[in-house]
């Protein structure tokens, strides 16, 4: 569904012709259109960062499209070269755009890049670019509008949990696995059906959670979309640990989208609502640090500063927000441990989120949790730079593609002979368990959280092992 473009309500009335003169950003697009080019004056892609690519490949094998297909154009060099086309102008075709919409913005290729190509920037831009300027078929319309309707509104997905928990309860969901007719029907509809994780029901957290013992640091907890509505024991885990470490929590119930998805697709007014809206949120509770405990919005929130840094009422505000996110294994390293760790023996293999390790830069610091905790082994995966092809709502849009990326991190995965998969990401965590169920194999999924949770409760190895998602 494409973005209205800013309209003229926005702006001071003529009074001699009683209408609104166009934004000089309509005028960019309504001039882009005429002439046929692919970008608008609005942020395009900028070329400075087209021209940092060298064309040294080295990005290629990391590209899980590149992978999959073998495709130049799906690869990251490729797409660089099509931007670079678009700013030569070169009309935004379907070919195009459906090589930028096969990207899962998984960003292995800007960790692979010897010369530091901005390709985060540059797929961000473009993507906006695409949503306002691109009109797709009807079927990709209905389909984004659903999934954008529903998705970043915790509070519509929490009212799924009952028809989930009722549809796994009659045992529909072993029936239409069985029979293969949600994948004659729809592969999306067999996706979503695939992905939909065991729902467990915790109490959602107090609006403020003291700090035990000495309090070390205030801290705004995001609760998130998904994160709320199907793993809110993610969340409760990550308030005892917060609070274990001496940190008062503040989690207001109010609390929306980070608008990370919006951003990731394109649809930057979008997100820009939701950060204004979170931002409002917290902004006068005085916290030290903004903790959140899914990657890939904790990647959008550090770049709220780049977000709103047109809106000169704004820009001030974001910068400084953005400058207090932190992932909690991040803040939880930075602050040091207080807390008891109890032995967990056994073995766990750790999966990089993409939104954690390539895009956020944070690997050291869930392996150091992890390996503080005694007795507990922390296996490495191989390919681990490859996508699993969750990649936010990229599996939903692109069922077979992802489920062969699914496969593939399912494999390797069971190849560590660990017990249990660990990630940081809610979308990782379905979309490695339903990769593993397709292959009637079985490895208990949790999140960062759960672990040092049970660690600190000194559940031991038991409580973990019998978690699946
Ligand atoms: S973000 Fe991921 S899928 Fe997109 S070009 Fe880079 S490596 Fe390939
Ligand atoms: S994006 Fe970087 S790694 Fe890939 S071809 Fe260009 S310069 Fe080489």
């Amino acid at each position: 569904m494409a973005e209205s473009t800013p309209g003229p309500a926005s702006h001071p009335v003529d009074a001699s012709h009683g209408a609104a003169p166009p934004a000089p950003e309509t005028l960019d697009v309504l001039r882009a259109a005429e002439n046929g080019t692919a970008f608008d004056r609005h942020h395009p892609p900028s070329a400075e960062l087209v021209s940092d690519c060298v064309h040294c490949g080295f990005c290629l094998t990391t590209c899980p499209t590149y992978v999959l297909w073998g495709e130049e154009m799906d690869s990251p060099r490729g797409r660089i070269h099509l931007i670079g086309q678009g700013l030569t102008g070169e009309p935004l075709s379907d070919s195009m755009v459906g090589h930028f919409d096969n990207c899962l913005g998984c960003m292995a290729c800007v960790t692979a890049c010897p010369s530091g190509v901005r390709y985060d920037r540059l797929i961000e831009d473009t993507r906006a670019q695409v949503e306002r300027r691109h009109r797709r078929g009807a079927r990709d319309r209905a389909l984004r509008a659903a999934i954008f309707a529903l998705f970043p509104y915790p509070s519509r997905l929490r009212l799924l949990r009952g028809p989930l928990r009722a549809y796994r309860a009659m045992g529909l969901k072993r029936l239409a696995e069985r029979s293969g007719i949600l994948r004659r029907l729809s592969p999306t509809l067999a996706t979503l059906d695939a992905l939909a994780p065991r729902l467990r029901s915790v109490p959602r957290p107090p609006a403020r959670v003291r700090a035990r013992g000495e309090r070390r640091a205030v801290v705004g907890m995001l609760t998130g979309c998904v994160q709320s509505a199907f793993f809110p024991d993610v969340n409760a885990a990550t308030v005892r640990i917060l609070a274990a470490e001496g940190c008062e929590v503040l989690i207001p119930p109010s609390q929306g989208c980070c608008g990370a998805l919006s951003v990731h697709n394109g649809r930057r007014k979008e997100a820009q609502r939701f950060a204004r809206e979170l931002i409002d949120t917290f902004e006068r509770t005085g916290m030290d640090f903004f903790v959140v405990n899914a990657a890939g919005c904790g990647s959008s929130l550090k770049e709220y500063g780049d977000l709103l840094a047109d809106d000169p009422a704004w820009a001030g505000k974001a910068a400084a927000f953005a400058a207090k996110v932190r992932d909690l294994s991040e803040l939880l390293v930075e602050l040091g441990p207080v807390a008891r760790r109890h032995p967990l023996p056994m073995s766990v293999a750790y999966h990089d989120a993409c939104h954690l390790g390539h895009a956020q830069g944070v690997r050291a610091q869930p392996r150091a949790l992890l390996r503080g905790i005694p007795e507990l082994e922390v296996r490495p995966i191989a390919e681990a730079e490859i996508c699993c092809g969750s990649a936010g709502v990229w599996n939903v849009l692109n069922p077979e593609p992802a489920a062969e990326l699914g496969d593939r991190k399912a494999r390797a995965v069971l190849a560590t002979g660990a017990e249990l998969l660990v990630t940081a990401n809610p979308g990782c965590l379905m979309q490695v368990a339903a990769a593993v169920r397709r292959r009637d194999a079985t490895i208990a999924l949790a999140h960062t959280a759960h672990v040092l949770d049970a660690s600190l409760r000194n559940l031991g190895p038991d409580a973990l092992l019998s978690r699946t998602v």
